[in-house]
């Protein structure tokens, strides 16, 4: 039968109702995932079991790099706020050399890289607080320094690098020599399967040689590393077919046949140094693959669990800063008699922005510090970068609605009439990217609801699969049904002690509402598994509002831990008036109750046939 001849991907998806080249995207999606298991907070939220125990923990531990850290950042500070100037970054689409060499000089290339690499060896928390201020300031400079150490060499070089490697690149790397990671080509986008850049061994496979064309490389102008991914020879073969191999080589941009075609320019992130960049007969050595020939995919999508962690960082810091300008200007601009921060439809803005700022802060220095532990935190990592970077794109188009014409209009132009020139239009420019890079937002649902179903298609993915025998089939039948007889009944009963002692006692209701809520998104995962069958993963609406309804409760986790740590030891937060945690915490619950029953409520009152019915009448596909 041909469907039995089919590669079967890690066990758990049986691919061959899908169309050929269906089929090949996710392939590859899956054979770069891996075996792996989730087992983090996010795991245990939608299998209704969330362990808030080792998060308390987390939460409460304190920043490894001490004096160290504060040190970097106040020199970072120092640099941003005397030495750059992002407006003017903007208007030229170019960051002046003597800015690079300055943040190169407090070693801003090199924050992770251990000091035995000539870095900083600061940890991810500090990374992220880095980020922060820079997403505060200017996305041209998150840019630079993040596409150089989240996605380019360093990132990757730490995860896999050989000691030869890391010893090789690391300490240029750490000095300043830039980076960039390139993946995207005309044909690939959310989509590795169709990549075209070749990399063919020869010299007895001591070298490759490689040929193609890469979009959209962030730093690719300026880089002198660049992490390039290209299909090599099949390296293995499964089910009796040839993988597609995608492999991670460390290109050094001055060998022959390195070619920058052209520079990219976009609506925001106007210093961008992005281009196009080809590869003509380009000879690499065998030593500059990182991992292992086949391995490429899985180098970058586990260096980008952590690389993506920078933009809901960068986001947060941009969140607090458009709240203080909001809190600056509803204050003083008066019309109809009074402050608008006075007018509801203004204060409730000002509310969500306040929220917003603290929330984000939460999950960005939770997930961070998961990260520095060494605990499961791929899941969280995508939580974060959905919720944080939708949250801060909302909280921009607020502030542009709060400072209305002058929202509207250029820093440059206010500050030529004499007015404050607070550059809300360039935020707004820089930050819609965010949704898109770095997994856009539909692709990080796609994303979570596949983590999300995971253990389920472990279990009960046999039981579905049409290449098994009807004996096996009946077999994965029997073994779920008794897991299930045990395990569904119990996503309806309340874990009186799933709230560990410790939790302030303001928050305990709050996580006891993360718990039963956890326990519907479990249960009602199930039932759109047992209604829809395979055919659930097609679902997108419906699993993308079960994904939300995850973040929702991770950020409510994560802000109420946030709380307690503050609250507890009366620390100073330098960017949260703490008399405002009480409301904050207060209004997140109400609001969390809110978004998440509109989720619920939405998965049985929804347009979503009627929207597939529109839409493949208007684009003309077959039923
Ligand atoms: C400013 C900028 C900087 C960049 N920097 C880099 C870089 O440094 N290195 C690099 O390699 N790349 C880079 N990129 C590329 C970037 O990562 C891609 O733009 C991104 O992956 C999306 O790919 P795409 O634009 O081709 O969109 P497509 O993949 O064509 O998607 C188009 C739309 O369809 C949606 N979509 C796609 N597939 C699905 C699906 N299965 N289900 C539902 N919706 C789907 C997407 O979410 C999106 O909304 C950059 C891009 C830009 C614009």
């Amino acid at each position: 039968m041909k469907t039995m001849k089919e590669p079967k991907i890690d066990g758990v998806l049986d691919l061959s109702r899908y169309s050929k080249e269906k089929r090949q995207a996710l392939e590859v999606t899956e054979e770069a995932r891996g075996k792996r298991i989730t087992n983090g907070f996010a795991t245990g939220l939608f299998l209704g079991s969330p362990k808030f125990k080792p998060l308390v923990k987390t939460a409460a531990a304190k920043s490894r790099d001490g004096e160290a850290g504060e040190h970097f950042l106040k020199l970072l500070k120092h640099v941003l706020d005397h030495h750059a100037d992002p407006d003017e970054i903007d208007r030229s689409g170019e960051i002046p050399d003597h800015l690079i060499e300055k943040l190169a000089g407090i070693g801003a290339f090199g924050i992770k890289i251990p000091r035995e690499y000539g870095g900083l060896g600061l940890s991810q928390a500090t990374y992220s607080r880095a980020a922060m201020e820079l997403g505060a300031r200017c996305g041209n400079l998150t840019a630079l320094l993040s596409a150089h150490q989240s996605i380019g060499l360093p990132q990757p070089m730490l995860q896999y690098g050989t000691d030869e490697q890391k010893k090789r690149f690391l300490p240029k790397v750490a000095r300043g020599a830039i980076t960039a990671f390139a993946l995207t080509e005309d044909e690939v986008g959310s989509d590795p399967s169709k990549l075209q850049t070749m990399a063919k061994p020869i010299e007895g496979g001591t070298r490759y040689l490689l040929n193609g064309e890469k979009l959209w490389c962030t730093n690719g102008t300026i880089a002198r590393y660049l992490v390039v991914m290209a299909r090599t020879p099949t390296v293995k073969k499964i089910g009796g077919k040839k993988r597609r191999a995608i492999t991670a080589f460390v290109v050094d941009t001055r060998w022959p046949g390195v070619e920058i075609v052209r520079r990219c320019r976009f609506m925001g992130l106007r210093a961008l140094y992005n281009g196009v960049i080809r590869f003509n007969n380009v000879r690499v050595p065998a030593e500059n693959v990182i991992l292992a020939p086949g391995k490429g995919m899985r180098v970058a999508l586990n260096a980008l669990s952590v690389g993506r962690l920078t933009l809901p960082a960068a986001c947060a810091g941009l969140v607090r800063e458009s709240l203080r300008i909001t809190r600056e200007w509803v204050s003083k601009r008066r019309q109809w008699g009074c402050e608008i921060g006075k007018h509801e439809a203004i204060a409730a803005k000002v509310a969500d922005m306040a929220a917003d700022a603290f929330a984000l802060e939460s999950m960005v220095n939770l997930t961070s510090t998961l990260v520095d532990e060494k605990v499961d935190y791929r899941l969280e990592s995508a939580l974060c970068k959905l919720w944080g970077t939708e949250t801060a794109w909302r909280v921009v188009d607020d502030l542009m609605q709060i400072r209305g014409g002058r929202g509207y209009e250029t820093a440059q132009s206010l500050a030529a009439r004499g007015e404050n020139p607070e550059p809300v239009e360039r935020f707004m420019r820089d930050s819609r990217i965010n949704r898109i890079f770095e997994g856009s937002s539909e692709i990080m649902r796609l994303y979570l609801a596949r983590e999300a179903l995971d253990p389920h298609l472990r279990l009960a993915g046999p039981a579905m699969d049409s290449r098994l025998s009807a004996g096996k089939r009946l077999l994965a039948v029997a073994k779920a049904g008794l897991h299930y007889a045990g395990w569904y009944p119990s996503r309806y009963l309340p874990h009186p002690f799933a709230v560990p002692s410790g939790i302030r006692t303001g928050s305990r209701s709050s996580l006891s509402y993360v718990e039963r809520t956890s326990r519907k998104l479990a249960r009602t995962l199930f039932h759109a598994m047992a209604r829809h069958g395979p055919a659930l993963e097609q679902r997108q609406l419906l699993l993308g509002r079960l994904v939300d309804v995850a973040a929702e409760l991770y950020m409510l986790t994560a802000v109420h831990l946030q709380a307690g740590v503050i609250l507890r030891h009366e620390a100073e937060s330098d960017s949260t008036d703490r008399s405002e945690i009480p409301a904050v915490l207060s209004f997140l619950d109400k609001r969390t109750k809110c978004r998440v029953n509109r989720l619920f409520r939405e998965l049985h009152e929804n347009p979503d046939a009627k929207a597939r019915t529109l839409s493949r009448k208007i684009l003309d596909f077959p039923n």
